[in-house]
């Protein structure tokens, strides 16, 4: 019976640059029969996908679902009836905040072959690409990484607010709308005001731009940032100012573009 049904790959994309996807990324990506996507995924990754290939869109935005997660679940499931090669193609890596474990789950469950492959996670390569390491030897020596989203103010309690806000560097992802309230919660909790947080929007793309603030000054003033955009909290910041090696005059223009 399991001969009768294809393989499903869950396939890390990358952070969107092309030169950041894995040679089994692009070596999967050009043999499938039918690739589910996200929203996302770089254009020149989708620039890939060979003709003839079937694509489904899933994409989500923020809080609107092109199709809820079970659905999604749902549709690997039939697509494997039905063709070889499945890709399930996913931003960053597959299992950082990419309810990649959901899917793996339906698939175990109605007995589909599956592969998993690991991509580079946002959450490291956009610090990265703006010259901030989110380790330094005496400056951090550890990291964490969480969702901001569900930082609501009825939702406060689910996060250890006072665990986070005294790690080495905290990198959130999903942050841009709760930016404000994440950086008074921190502040709350017992981080330093005066640590520098740095957003860095589109990271890896040609329209990557990196914008830096304190966890005080974003409190109390409204900074302009565009999903999607990685928050970066800790003292590592400070390296951006003079490692900055990724697209400097792209990213001065990308600036001048958002503020005005
Ligand atoms: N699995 C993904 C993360 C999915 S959650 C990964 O490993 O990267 C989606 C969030 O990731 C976005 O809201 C944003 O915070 C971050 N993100 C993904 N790609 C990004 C990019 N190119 N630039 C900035 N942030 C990005």
């Amino acid at each position: 019976m399991m001969q009768n049904r294809g393989t499903v790959y869950l396939v890390g994309a990358g952070p969107g640059s092309l030169d950041l996807l894995t040679i089994k990324a692009h070596r999967l990506i050009r043999e499938a029969d039918v690739i589910v996507y996200d929203r996302l995924i770089g254009s020149e990754v989708l620039d890939l996908i060979p003709e003839g290939c079937i694509k489904h869109y899933v994409g989500k935005k923020e809080s609107e679902h092109t199709l809820p997660q079970s659905e999604i679940n749902q549709l690997l499931v039939t697509l494997a009836h039905r063709y070889k090669k499945i890709v399930r193609l996913k931003g960053g890596d597959p299992f950082v905040f990419g309810r990649g474990g959901e899917e793996v789950e339906a698939l175990a469950e109605h007995q589909i072959p599956f592969e998993i492959v690991p991509g580079i996670s946002s959450s490291i390569a956009a610090a990265t690409y703006a010259g901030i390491p989110v380790t330094h030897r005496g400056v951090s020596n550890n990291f964490s990484v969480i969702a901001g989203h569900t930082c609501t103010a009825d939702q406060l309690d689910s996060v250890n607010w006072s665990a986070f806000a005294n790690v080495g560097t905290l990198v959130i992802l999903m942050g841009v709308k709760n930016r404000q309230l994440i950086a008074t919660i921190l502040i709350e909790a017992g981080r330093d005001s005066a640590t520098p947080v740095a957003f860095i929007e589109n990271a890896t793309t040609s329209c990557q731009c990196v914008y830096t603030t304190t966890l005080k000054q974003l409190c109390c003033e409204a900074l302009e940032i565009q999903s999607p955009a990685v928050m970066v909290v800790g003292d590592v910041v400070k390296f951006h100012q003079q490692w900055q090696w990724f697209g400097s005059n792209k990213t001065r223009l990308c600036q001048v573009e958002a503020i005005g």
